[in-house]
C-alpha cells in the first residue's frame, strides 16, 4: 500500500507488527497478532479459491464468541467480501432470514449454528464441532501467506450487522470500510478525552498494556467495533467469554490482568453486585464501561462506591453508527450522570422537530448524527434508507435534548413515548422513577390505547424476591417524584424477568402483546 487507506486489510497488515503478542484469549487458547494474520489470510485464499468468493460477495458468520469468529470475519473482510455477522441466538427461521435477506453465498458457523440449518443450500464451513473440519479446511497455514489480491476502497462495503429488532424486525446496516476504520479512531478519541479528564498523559497511560474483557456478543457493533477493532487498532488484549457470567468474569479479570470492561450496563450492574465481588483481585481494573441501552444513575453510584478510582464511562451508539458515536467519562460523567455525554470528534449532532428544523438547547426532539462513522444505508431496503438517512443526516428514533455546554440527554426512544391527551411521557423518566422504589428490581413502562386521551400510561413491574408493594402504594410514591400526568394508571406485576434482547434492551413489543394483546 502506498498510504494506508481506510480499509481493514491495511488495518490488518498493520497488525502484523505486533507479532507474537496475544490478541485474543479465550479458556486456555491463545492467538498471537502473527497467528491470526495468517490464520485469516490463509481462510481469505480458502474463500476466494475454494469457495469462489469475489469482491461484494456476502459471506455470513454464524457463531457464539470464539476466536474463530474473529479470524473468519477478518478472513471474509481480506478476501474483499462483505461480512454478515448473524446473532447467534437466533432460531432456524430468523438465521434462514439472515441468509436469504443478505443473499449470503458462504456460511461460515460453529457446529450448533450449523445443525441449526439442517436444510440451508448454502455452503458452509463448520468450525468449531466435535467432527469440525475447520484444519481441513484451512489446509496448510504457511508463515509466507499473503492475502489474496484484490483491490478494496474505502467506500467499498465491508459489513452487514443487522440491528437488534428491538422496535420491529433487524435491519441490515450497510457498512463501508470507512466506517469501519473510522470506529476505532472515534474510540481512541474517547480513551484520549479519558485520560486527560483524569489528569494522566496518554504516555502514561500507554505504559500498560491494554487487556479488554469482552461481555457481549461479537455479532453486534459494539462486540465488534468498540471492542474488536479497538483491540486491533491498539495492538491489545482481547478475554472472550463462551457466555456472560459475573463471577466468571471475576476471575478473567484477575487472572488474565484486565484493565478495560465493556459491555452492556447490565454486565457491570452484576458484576458489582456479586456477592464474590471481594475475593477477588480486580486491581488492574482500571475503566468499566458500558452503553447501548439506558444506564440507571444507581449504576454509576454503585460504581464511584465499590470501585473507586476507576474510569466509568456510558457509551451512546447504534448499529446505524458503527457503534460509539456519542460518550461520557471520568469527571464529565460524574459531573452529568444522566447525560451520555458529548459527541465524539468526527460526529455531529442536532436535536430535531418533525418537520426537521433544528432545535434549541432543552428542547426535546429527535437526535439526528451526521459523520464518517454513519453507515451506508440499510441493506435492500431503500425505503426505511431514504426515510432514516435525510440530507446525509441519520435520524436515530430518539428523542434527546442537548443542554447549553452541548452534553447530549437521551428521553426515550420515539416508538416507546406515550402521548396521554397530548403531553409527552417519557418511559425512561418513569421507569428511573419506579427504580428509585426499593422493592422495584425491573420496570418497563408502556402505552395503554385510551379512548379519551388516545393513551394511557401502564407499567410492568417485577418486584425483588420476597418484597411487596401494591400499584397503589408505587402511585403514591411516584406522585412526589413525577407529574401526575405521568403516574401509570395500570400495573402488571410478573414474577418472569422482563423480556430483554442480549443487548439488555427491553422488549416492549412482547409486553405490549402479552399485557394488552396488541
Ligand atoms: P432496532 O433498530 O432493530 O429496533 P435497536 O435500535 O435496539 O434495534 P441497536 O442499533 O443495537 O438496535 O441499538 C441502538 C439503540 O440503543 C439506540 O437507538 C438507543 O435507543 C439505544 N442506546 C444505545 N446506547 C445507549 C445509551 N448509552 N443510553 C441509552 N440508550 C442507548
Ligand atoms: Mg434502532
Amino acid at each position: 500500500w502506498k498510504h494506508a487507506p481506510a480499509t481493514f486489510r491495511a488495518l490488518l497488515e498493520i497488525t502484523r507488527f505486533h507479532g507474537d503478542k496475544v490478541f485474543v484469549a479465550f479458556e486456555d487458547e491463545r492467538i498471537t497478532y502473527e497467528e491470526h494474520f495468517r490464520l485469516a489470510a490463509t481462510l481469505a485464499n480458502r474463500l476466494v479459491d475454494d469457495y469462489g468468493v469475489r469482491k461484494g460477495d456476502r459471506v455470513a458468520v454464524a457463531m457464539r464468541n470464539y476466536p474463530e469468529w474473529i479470524v473468519s470475519f477478518s478472513a471474509v473482510l481480506a478476501a474483499g467480501a462483505v461480512a454478515v455477522p448473524l446473532n447467534a441466538w437466533w432460531t432456524e427461521q430468523e438465521l434462514e432470514y439472515g441468509l436469504a435477506d443478505s443473499g449470503a453465498k458462504v456460511l461460515i458457523a460453529d457446529g450448533e449454528r450449523a445443525r441449526r440449518l439442517p436444510n440451508t443450500a448454502i455452503p458452509t464451513i463448520v468450525t468449531r464441532d466435535e467432527n469440525a473440519n475447520w484444519a481441513e479446511v484451512l489446509g496448510e497455514v504457511r508463515a509466507d501467506v499473503t492475502l489474496p489480491a484484490v483491490e478494496v476502497g474505502p467506500d467499498d462495503p465491508a459489513t452487514i450487522f443487522y440491528t437488534s429488532g428491538t422496535t420491529g424486525r433487524s435491519k441490515g446496516a450497510l457498512g463501508s470500510h470507512r466506517n469501519l476504520g473510522q470506529a476505532p479512531m472515534t474510540v481512541a478519541y474517547a480513551m484520549l478525552r479519558s485520560v486527560a479528564l483524569a489528569g494522566k498523559d496518554p504516555g502514561e497511560a500507554a505504559g500498560v498494556r491494554r487487556i479488554t474483557l469482552l461481555t457481549v456478543p461479537l455479532f453486534h457493533v459494539t462486540g465488534c467495533f468498540a471492542v474488536l477493532m479497538t483491540t486491533m487498532f491498539t495492538g491489545g488484549g482481547l478475554v472472550l467469554m463462551y457466555k456472560w457470567d459475573p463471577q466468571r468474569a471475576l476471575e478473567l479479570i484477575q487472572r488474565e490482568k484486565v484493565t478495560v470492561m465493556s459491555g452492556v450496563p447490565t454486565n457491570a450492574w452484576q458484576l458489582l453486585s456479586h456477592p464474590a465481588l471481594r475475593d477477588y483481585d480486580i486491581s488492574s481494573l482500571g475503566s468499566i464501561s458500558y452503553g447501548g441501552a439506558p444506564a440507571p444513575p444507581k449504576l454509576l453510584e454503585r460504581i464511584t462506591r465499590l470501585l473507586p478510582n476507576r474510569t466509568p464511562a456510558n457509551g451512546y451508539g447504534m448499529t446505524e453508527t458503527t457503534a460509539l458515536a456519542i460518550y461520557n467519562s471520568g469527571k464529565d460523567y460524574l459531573a452529568k450522570p444522566e447525560s451520555i455525554g458529548l459527541p465524539l470528534a468526527v460526529v455531529d449532532v442536532k436535536v430535531c422537530d418533525p418537520a426537521g428544523a433544528e432545535l434549541p438547547p432543552g428542547q426535546v426532539g429527535e437526535l439526528c448524527m451526521r459523520g464518517p462513522i454513519v453507515i451506508m444505508g440499510y441493506w435492500g431496503k431503500p425505503e426505511a434508507t431514504a426515510e432514516t438517512f435525510v440530507d446525509g443526516w441519520l435520524h436515530t428514533g430518539d428523542l434527546a435534548r442537548l443542554d447549553e455546554e452541548g452534553y447530549v440527554y437521551i428521553v426515550d426512544r420515539a416508538k416507546d413515548m406515550v402521548i396521554r391527551g397530548g403531553e409527552n411521557v417519557y418511559c425512561a423518566e418513569v421507569e428511573a422513577a419506579l427504580f428509585e422504589h426499593p422493592a422495584v428490581d425491573d420496570a418497563a413502562v408502556i402505552g395503554i390505547p385510551d379512548d379519551e386521551l388516545g393513551e394511557e400510561v401502564g407499567a410492568v413491574v417485577r418486584l425483588k424476591p420476597g418484597a411487596e408493594a401494591t400499584g397503589e402504594e408505587l402511585q403514591d410514591f411516584l406522585r412526589g417524584r413525577i407529574a401526575a400526568f405521568k403516574v401509570p394508571v395500570r400495573f402488571w406485576f410478573r414474577e418472569a424477568e422482563l423480556p430483554r434482547n442480549p443487548g439488555g434492551k427491553i422488549l416492549k413489543t412482547h409486553l405490549r402483546k402479552e399485557t394488552l394483546g396488541l
